[in-house]
């Protein structure tokens, strides 16, 4: 299979220049700004199915899917169908809605794991609520999160670990007072003899332990189940809040998610993305008692006026009934195993250091042949390997998320050609990235 090097991006390259005029950086998302890999960022003007389309007319088979949320590929047809009717009512009352209701009801009736739910706008805002809950709920100020989550942008969370291995945190970000980094603790994943050292020092202050129960924010860094029933039992016994940000895995491993999947019930969970079928929703939920502390029912204060927009709430309906048909999550992740194993035999038969960390229909490429469960197990030069890849993909029309700690999507619109031709492609692709 032959890569042509003669694709054009001058339309892109131009918006990309314009951009930098209005926008930090030319972007409205850092990541967007493709600076771990090499040109300008692709400006997209179409999407159909699995595939999307630039500016310069190029097609890209697409597995960033809008970071996630595009589970049922682009421009799916009930989606745009039902946002069309609800946009033609208006856009926003700032009143309830019966869509709200539908869609709150839709997922509680399929998600044994909670009994309420609040919409917000964002997985970050989710987040951020969900933190402020557990503190309110527990009376007690400290988080822990984990060296390779992300929870989005919360002042609370853009923090790693200081020096040595059980510490507090210090900001990933300027602009985070150290007071509110030293809120939060910070321990490595998959090490349950660093949680016991962290409880037994902090047990009393801790208000909750969030973690991605799928961490795919940095590599797919899949944990053992017996880790996260650990963690449950150690929270519990110290009566400390665990959340699932389940902003990624959530409606995307299964509609419960991680919890559904391991069996594992936390006491807060956060979703985002698919949840709002491409549009900006995210949402936190718990038991009907956690939930009561939230405003108007209880003290913790939380709102928007674009809350549970009608407009989201329909493309978030219209996505998500077509997610409790039976078969949707087992047919994808058939697709995705075929996917992946194609693409490790060819590279096992060539003796290539690679791996496709994958679970339901996310994976991850990974150019050695270990399992990484953390953070800190990632060789950074490996993504020099990444570059090449994504470089070579974007010649002949595969479109990863642009950087080597970025999962991939696949989904429902993803047909079984697409997956042959997109194999084939990426094969090829790191034939040259192993060369480089
Ligand atoms: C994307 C993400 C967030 C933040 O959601 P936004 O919609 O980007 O604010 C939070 N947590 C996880 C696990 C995510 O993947």
């Amino acid at each position: 299979m032959q890569v042509t090097n003669t694709i054009n991006r001058e339309k892109s390259a131009a918006l990309f220049e314009e951009a930098k005029q209005y926008f930090p950086g030319g972007v409205n998302s850092p990541v967007r700004a493709f600076k771990s890999v090499s040109g300008p960022p692709l400006f997209i003007e179409s999407g159909e199915g699995c595939r999307m389309q630039d500016v310069d007319g190029n097609t890209y088979i697409d597995f960033c899917c809008s970071w996630g949320p595009l589970i049922l590929g682009h421009n799916n047809t009930a989606i745009r169908e039902k946002v069309m009717a609800t946009v033609a009512k208006g856009t926003s009352f700032g009143t309830p809605t019966q869509l709200g209701n539908e869609l709150g009801k839709l997922i509680l009736d399929h998600n044994s794991f909670i009994d309420k739910i609040r919409f917000v706008s964002s997985g970050t805002e989710a987040v951020m609520s969900a933190i402020r809950l557990a503190r309110g709920v527990t009376g007690r100020s400290k988080v822990v999160k984990f060296e390779g989550c992300y929870h989005g942008h919360v002042d609370s969370l853009m923090v790693k670990a200081g020096s040595g291995l059980v510490t507090f945190g210090v900001s990933t970000s300027a602009g985070i007072p150290p007071e509110f980094a030293q809120e939060t603790l910070v321990l490595p994943l998959d090490r349950p003899d660093l949680l016991d050292e962290l409880l037994a020092k902090h047990a009393s202050e801790i208000a909750c332990i969030i973690l991605e129960p799928i961490p795919a924010n940095n590599g797919l860094l899949l944990q053992d189940k017996a880790f996260l029933e650990t963690l449950r039992e150690k929270t519990k016994a110290h009566d400390i809040l665990l959340i699932f940000d389940e902003v990624i895995s959530g409606f995307r491993v299964g509609f419960e998610g991680a919890a559904g999947h391991y069996g594992i019930q936390p006491d807060i969970l956060t979703y985002g993305k698919i949840i709002g079928g491409g549009m900006p929703v995210g949402a936190y939920a718990a038991s009907s008692e956690i939930m009561s502390h939230i405003a108007p029912d209880g003290p913790v204060y939380q709102a928007g006026p674009l809350s549970a927009n009608p407009v989201a709430m329909a493309a978030g309906y219209a996505a998500l009934q077509q997610l409790v048909q039976p078969g949707f999550y087992e047919g994808l992740a058939a697709k995705t195993e075929a996917f992946v194993q194609g693409i490790l035999n060819y590279c096992k038969d060539k003796g290539y250091a690679f791996s496709m960390p994958h679970i339901g229909s996310i994976f991850w490429i990974a150019f050695t042949n270990d399992r990484i469960k953390r953070a800190d197990q990632i060789d950074p030069a490996s993504m020099e390997k990444f570059k090449v890849l994504h470089h070579e993909l974007l010649q002949s029309g595969v479109y990863l998320g642009p950087s080597g700690y970025e999962v991939g999507f696949i989904s429902a619109a993803h047909t079984d050609a697409a997956l042959a031709e997109a194999s084939e492609k990426i094969c090829a692709a790191i034939d040259v990235a192993m060369k480089g």
